[in-house]
């Protein structure tokens, strides 16, 4: 399906969701909508990306603040799971540029990289990279391993290893 036919669903479900929203939850809704709004420029340019269509809604899983969907064309954000809302844009926003500019660790992660163990999603590459990116606003370096390394480190069974020494933050934003 079109980019932006996924996001006319998602706007959609995001309106109903805010209809149904108490009111409280509705002051919420509007608080990201404005943050994010106010914010994402300046990011945009400062990571060199195309702002990616956003969506400020509910994600069901209920420890997911944020995700990047469609190879980095939208990212959503869920109002309801928290208010470090610049914080989960950061980290989606630097996923759009990884999808910009390292494709290739994003795809060699997804094939290579189980979604399901805890783990080895915690620490793997992209994931230490956004986290980092949210928290300090920098780069790390870690995008810079070339594919055939990472591969060579996932073979010997040392890459969860090496990552976990990488690791510069808390574990807290992790599940976005
Ligand atoms: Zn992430």
């Amino acid at each position: 399906m079109k980019n932006y036919l996924v996001f006319i669903l998602l706007w959609i479900f995001s309106k109903i969701d805010k209809l149904l929203a108490s009111k409280e939850e509705k002051k919420l809704f509007r608080k990201c909508t404005l943050r994010v709004n106010a914010y994402i420029d300046e990011e945009c340019k400062k990571l060199h990306i195309k702002k990616p269509l956003v969506v400020i809604g509910l994600i069901s899983n209920p420890t997911t603040r944020g995700e990047c969907i469609r190879e980095g064309h939208v990212i959503r954000i869920d109002p309801l799971k928290g208010d470090e809302y610049l914080t989960t844009l950061r980290h989606e926003l630097r996923h759009v540029w990884q999808w910009t500019y390292r494709e290739d660790i994003i795809r060699w992660t997804h094939e290579n990289i189980e979604r399901n163990d805890d783990d080895s999603y915690r620490y793997n590459p992209v994931e230490i990279d956004a986290r980092h990116y949210a928290e300090f606003h920098d780069d790390n370096g870690i995008m810079d391993i070339p594919v055939a390394v990472l591969e060579k480190m996932n073979e010997n069974g040392k890459l969860t290893q090496k990552l976990k020494a990488l690791l510069t933050v808390s574990l807290d934003n992790s599940d976005v």
